[in-house]
């Protein structure tokens, strides 16, 4: 029997309508990032971030067992970025940092990590990011050295969602060559309890628990190894094309929540003695938004669609992630200028989602590099058929 979405996102939807401001009030960041989770795995929601065979959420009808429903992780994400940012973020690095081991790790090392992610009493991140590794991971330069048993790990990652509230980082590193060959890398699971291990934290424009990762010579033992040598990149980027699309996803959810507050603010305050919502300048623009973002939504199902299918997804990944983002951040762009001066106040709804939805462009492959890929599959495509 295929699970009923809808009705899985109605139910997430109003439970989290009353989060909102409980997990906003007053807290740290790592306070309210752990109460998001707390509240994702008291309800099992944080399974559908990992495979059903360990753990997840019975996605039956939309994946294979040992997959991560794409369809359902978008639907999900949508929800809950609508309602709070840290709800959705919570959700979708429980599989981001985990997916490599569900793809690549041994028997022994799932059934140990997986089902902890999924209920939410492990936490996970996700470590390819570098200094001089972004864009392209092929300059990953953090050394992995071999020694009995296993591997020396010394480099240092940045920009690492959940760097110090994680339990687990699954990390691409470097065993042979030298940075700026694609060979060569593995990935490995480290706990953030190994000795040598340490995080620096720092902030961004939005709500993001996320810091740098140094290591310090930390020892990762081979059952820790996910995958071969040489196949951490194509590991690393095969975690990217699965959750890839749900950003697009999230970004949707983000925008839908600007409409909102566009339609209601409009709709509330006079100005030359009528409602702004009677002028048609302003009129013209809530179309346009809304258009926009069931056109990414579409692009969204689709491409959600093909990956939990099996398809090649690559073009209509990369082009729901490039249109739903750039959509989402223009769309919250004029929500903040329907809001006026109260748009840019801190505290507002509009002002949160402005910023909250400005990093979608940039993690997970740039708009850029979407593009890159998009024209790729064009220039190749045509010269096939010449
Ligand atoms: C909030 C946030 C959370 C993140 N979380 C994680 C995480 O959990 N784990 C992780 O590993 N990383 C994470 N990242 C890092 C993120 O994946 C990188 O920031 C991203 O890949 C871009 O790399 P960069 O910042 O080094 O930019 P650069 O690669 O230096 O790019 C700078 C600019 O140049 C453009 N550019 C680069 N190459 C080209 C090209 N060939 N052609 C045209 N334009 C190009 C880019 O599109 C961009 O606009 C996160 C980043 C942010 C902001």
């Amino acid at each position: 029997m295929t699970i009923d979405l809808e009705a899985l996102c109605s139910e997430v939807d109003s439970a989290a309508r009353g989060v909102e401001a409980a997990i906003g009030a007053g807290a740290t960041e790592d306070e309210r990032s752990r109460r998001a989770l707390a509240f994702l795995a008291e309800r099992g929601w944080l399974g559908w971030a990992v495979p059903e065979r360990w753990g997840g959420a019975a996605a039956a009808g939309l994946c294979a067992p040992d997959e991560v429903s794409v369809r359902a992780l978008c639907a999900l994400r949508r929800t809950l970025a609508r309602r709070e940012g840290l709800l959705d973020l919570a959700l979708v690095e429980q599989g981001l940092g985990s997916y490599a081991i569900a793809r690549a790790g041994s028997d022994a090392l799932k059934e140990a990590v997986l089902p902890e992610v999924a209920a939410g009493r492990r936490v996970a991140a996700f470590a390819l990011t570098e200094d001089e590794a972004g864009s392209d991971l092929s300059r990953v330069a953090t050394r992995a050295t071999r020694r009995e048993g296993g591997w020396s790990v010394a480099g240092a990652k940045t920009y690492i969602t959940n760097a110090g509230i994680a339990d687990e980082y699954t990390l691409l590193a470097r065993a042979e060559g030298e940075p700026g060959d694609r060979d060569g890398l593995v990935m490995l699971r480290i706990p953030a309890t190994a000795l040598g291990l340490e995080v620096r934290r720092f902030e961004v424009m939005a709500p993001h628990p996320i810091g740098e990762v140094v290591l310090n010579d930390v020892l990762v033992p081979d059952e820790d190894q996910l995958g071969e040598v040489g196949e951490g990149m194509d590991l690393a980027l095969s975690v990217l094309a699965r959750f890839r699309t749900s950003v697009a996803a999230a970004a949707v959810g983000f925008a839908q929540r600007a409409l909102e507050e566009s339609v209601s603010r409009l709709q509330k305050r006079e100005q030359f003695g009528r409602p702004l919502s009677t002028q048609q300048g302003l009129r013209f623009d809530l179309a346009e938004m809304d258009t926009r973002i069931r056109a990414a939504e579409l692009l969204v199902d689709l491409a959600a669609e093909l990956v939990d299918e099996g398809g090649d997804a690559t073009q209509a990944v990369a082009r729901a992630k490039l249109f739903a983002t750039e959509t989402a951040s223009w769309v919250c762009d004029r929500a903040v200028q329907h809001h006026g001066g109260l748009g840019v106040r801190r505290g507002t709804v509009v002002e949160r989602l402005f910023r909250e939805v400005r990093a979608l462009r940039i993690y997970e492959g740039t708009s850029e590099v979407q593009k890159l890929i998009l024209a790729k599959e064009l220039l190749d495509r045509s010269r096939e058929d010449s």
